[in-house]
């Protein structure tokens, strides 16, 4: 285990922005080493994009070589957020699990010291092949925001992951390089996406390089073989920072725990390879022939002059006494951004007010009384100023910014006493019109595979900017800077010490009405209690319900009383689905006054990352359709999280969870089926050590149904021994990699007349409808003689057939299902034909 007091030391030697884990308190962590790199930083005006499709593509190690290394300004393109993937630390997917993978990519920044950015593409899945890809994405419409993030970042190399070919693997790591290579010439070209030129000039970087990744000992083969490549050591030592950068490239990777990718700080030599695409061919350095300094600008050789000076001069006890040079090269830098307009000019002179504070001792901070709060309603904010250092330090005037319209302009001068907090309370009114801190890529509904962002100017922005933010302004030895910080909430919990959370506009109430589409298996109608909570105090109003055609609920609507925050209750209506078919969506809306709040609200928490905030639509699907099913009694052994139990209920199956005592000693013959969750032989060792059980159980009569699990091994292996799988059926079975990820592809029935296909429910094509984002994964690669393949499906234009999806065999008296189609994802997404499916294998041993 990693300790605090580990992190803050890897913070204190490289300098973050802030303290990692980064819930903690705002820590301007300053010292010699951070300064010294300030330093650097601001001498050096070149910069590095680095382009790929998902969080954890990135080379972390090159990341941190040129940003803590080489002291570049340094950039992570992710064309998506991750939402497609697994979540392998809680239960949240789709939209949450992008914001956490969000969040997660910016504490690996904060560590290595590059900055992130975001196309609005989706992680919709695995695909094999770019065109697959480029089916779900709109190809200009992606390649437009590349070529956006291009013109506002101003690279002078970008540096692409893949190769964009089939060697990539994943689709989307194709479609990464294929658009890289495109926007590196498109960024530069005023007739390509000329609506951007209102707020960015076109952009040329002066070389398109190629790291090639990796990930299996075959591509790091062929990486060796490749000709002309230059070669660098990301092991190399940083003597300053007390790490190699291959060691801050573990750290860094290994806050992107929703993946598990956990890594090793290794010490010593990391060869690492990178191919000139486009521009001069680079030899010896990534940056060859580019000049990186401050001699770029006209006039600029000045200012590199007075920073080498403050470098050379720089004295670790008496930062302070760089001042008047600093000062100085300011001036000029801000002469030279005024003549040439240029936007790095104008950035770095932020970056002198920064490392001026620094040098200054100056701390500031700008904290709210809560860290959440609605619309009218009032936020006590207390503005601190702090001068650790001998300079004549006076505050100018504070300003409070975010919030339009309201009277919160503060302007207090007056002299900082050294050491001695220099402290101004204000009360901010939220105005009622306020919005909500919905993530702004989610704040209207998905377009297909994109996001829909309305602002095009938010477009690969990270995260929404603050609610609130203040800025200083203040006279330091006689130079006025200004400062701007974030309206934050710290708090100091008892466990972990002071923590900080970022300020959220919430709606009153949230109304938890997402998630598992809601399906009638026969006419009767349901009981169905929502839950309502309050958000940040007493709140009272009505619930209805919005329904499709054909559905009625009752009472019209509820009322509820909640006398203050977090309280919660629920709303309770009776559902009555048609007799017919349908699918449609419902919405539950809260009427809080005469606000109308149709969301849930939810936070996004875990240690390594700040709180989140967003607003799932309080809509769920509701499913009519006729669904039989022989098993009541269900026990369900859980992986690593999965809403198929909830799903099972909906059939009316009682579903008990079976603990590691169950398995080894519990009555499973009360059971008529017991279902293994999502990877459950790979997290659940109390399964594997009790298999023999299990099917002793079917022996005598019982269902067993075994869900999907990841073959360990290289991810091009396609069938490989992995000891955790070794028993997951009666009789051998090796589970493979083999996917299906086309939706839509075709399903067949090698063996038609299995009742599987029949009782109670008869399968038909119909059946395989309505999928989404694949139709199963790690299919069995080879498998005893005595199963039997129910289902065979393949993707569109692989001559394979694929019959390892889902096997069966009658064991003793009961039944054995293997089954590595989509069920997790199907059942809560409300697909008939996929309840349907699932019944009958959970009947098996009653209908074989
Ligand atoms: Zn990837």
């Amino acid at each position: 285990m990693k300790s605090p007091l580990h992190l803050r030391l890897l913070l204190l030697a490289i300098a973050g922005v802030t303290l990692v884990p980064s819930v903690s308190a705002q820590k301007q962590l300053s010292g010699e080493t951070r300064i010294r790199l300030a330093l650097e930083e601001l001498n050096n005006l070149g910069s590095v994009m680095m382009i790929a499709a998902h969080p954890d593509d990135e080379n972390t190690a090159l990341l941190a070589y040129l940003a803590r290394g080489r002291h570049v300004r340094t950039a992570y393109l992710s064309l998506t957020r991750g939402e497609g993937g697994q979540n392998l630390i809680g239960g949240d997917q789709s939209d949450e699990l992008g914001i956490l993978r969000t969040e997660e990519l910016l504490a690996a920044r904060r560590i290595d010291g590059a900055e992130q950015y975001f196309t609005r593409a989706i992680d919709f899945g695995f695909t094999k092949t770019a065109e697959e890809t480029f089916t779900k994405w709109p190809r200009e419409k992606v390649l437009g925001d590349v070529v956006w993030a291009i013109r506002r970042f101003r690279p002078d190399v970008i540096i692409l992951r893949f190769t964009g070919t089939p060697r990539d693997g994943h689709g989307q790591h194709q479609v990464s390089a294929i658009l890289g290579k495109e926007a590196f010439s498109a960024a530069a070209d005023p007739s390509r996406f000329p609506e951007q030129l209102k707020y960015v000039q076109a952009w040329q970087a002066q070389r398109l390089m190629n790291n090639p990744a990796a990930f299996t000992d075959r591509q790091q083969t062929e990486n060796d073989a490749i000709p002309e490549k230059l070669e660098l050591d990301l092991g190399a030592y940083s003597p300053e920072l007390g790490y190699s950068y291959n060691e801050i490239a573990g750290m860094s990777r290994s806050q992107h725990r929703s993946q598990g990718m956990g890594t090793a700080e290794r010490k010593g030599l990391l060869m690492n390879y990178l191919v000139t695409l486009s521009g001069d061919k680079a030899r010896k350095d990534i940056f060859e022939g580019i000049n990186m300094g401050w001699s770029r600008l006209p006039g600029g050789a000045a200012v590199s002059v007075l920073l080498d000076q403050a470098a050379r001069e720089f004295v670790p006890a008496h930062p302070e006494a760089l001042l008047p040079l600093l000062a100085k090269a300011r001036q000029l830098a801000s002469a030279i951004a005024t003549q040439t307009k240029s936007p790095i000019a104008g950035r770095k002179l932020t970056e002198f007010e920064e490392t001026i504070a620094l040098c200054g001792g100056v701390w500031l901070d700008a904290q709210a009384d809560k860290f959440e709060i609605t619309p009218g309603g009032n936020l006590r904010v207390t503005l601190t100023a702090l001068s650790r250092s001998p300079l004549d330090a006076q505050m100018v005037g504070e300003k409070l910014a975010g919030i339009p319209a309201v009277p919160n302009v503060v302007i207090y001068p007056g002299a900082l006493v050294p050491n001695k907090p220099f402290q101004y309370s204000v009360t901010v009114k939220v105005p009622p019109s306020q919005p909500y801190s919905q993530p702004y890529w989610l704040e209207q509904p998905r377009d297909g595979s994109m996001y829909s962002v309305p602002d095009g100017q938010q477009i690969g922005d990270p995260e929404n900017a603050p609610v609130l933010s203040a800025e200083f302004r203040m006279k330091l030895g006689g130079t006025e800077i200004v400062l701007t910080r974030p309206v934050v909430h710290h708090y100091v919990d008892r466990v972990y010490g002071e923590l900080l959370r970022p300020l959220a506009i919430v709606p009153p109430v949230g109304i938890d009405f997402s998630g598992t589409a809601l399906v009638f298996p026969d006419t009767k109608s349901r009981r169905i209690e929502i839950p309502v909570k309050a958000n940040t105090g007493k709140a009272s109003g009505d619930v209805h319900l919005e329904l499709p055609n054909g559905w009625k609920a009752a009472p019209a609507s509820q009322h509820f009383d909640l006398t203050g925050a977090d309280e919660q209750t629920t709303v309770a209506f009776e559902l009555m689905p048609p007799q017919a078919d349908s699918q449609g969506d419902a919405r539950a809306v809260a009427m809080v006054g005469d606000r109308r709040v149709s969301s849930d609200t939810r936070v996004i928490n875990y240690p390594h990352i700040p709180a989140q905030t967003l607003f799932p639509p309080a809509e769920s699907r509701l499913v009519r359709a006729d669904i039989r099913t022989l098993a009541h009694n269900v026990g369900y052994i859980e992986g690593a999280g999965d809403e198929v139990p909830a799903a099972l209920r909906q059939m009316g199956c009682d579903v008990t969870f079976l603990s590691a005592a169950d398995l080894l000693h519990g009555d499973l013959s009360r059971f008529d089926a017991i279902v293994t969750g999502v990877r459950a032989f790979n997290t659940r060792p109390d399964l594997r050590a009790n298999y023999q059980r299990l099917f002793k159980y079917v022996e005598n009569g019982g269902t067993l149904i075994v869900q999907y699990n990841t073959p360990e091994g290289g991810p091009n292996n396609t069938a490989v021994e992995s000891p955790a799988l070794a028993h997951i059926g009666p009789y051998p079975i090796k589970t493979g990699r083999e996917r299906v990820t086309v939706e839509e592809a075709p399903v067949t029935f090698p063996n038609p007349r299995l009742p599987l296909l029949h009782k109670p429910n008869e399968i038909t094509s119909r059946d395989f409808e309505g999928w989404i984002q694949e139709r199963g994964l790690n299919f069995a690669s080879e498998w005893d003689p005595k199963y039997q393949s129910v289902l065979e499906s393949h993707d569109p234009g692989e001559k394979k057939p694929l019959p390892g999806g889902e096997l069966y065999t009658r064991y003793g008296k009961g039944a054995y299902i293997f089954s590595s189609y989509d069920w997790f994802r199907e059942l809560p997404a409300g697909v008939p034909g996929a309840y349907r499916l699932f019944a009958n294998m959970l009947s098996a041993a009653k209908t074989q």
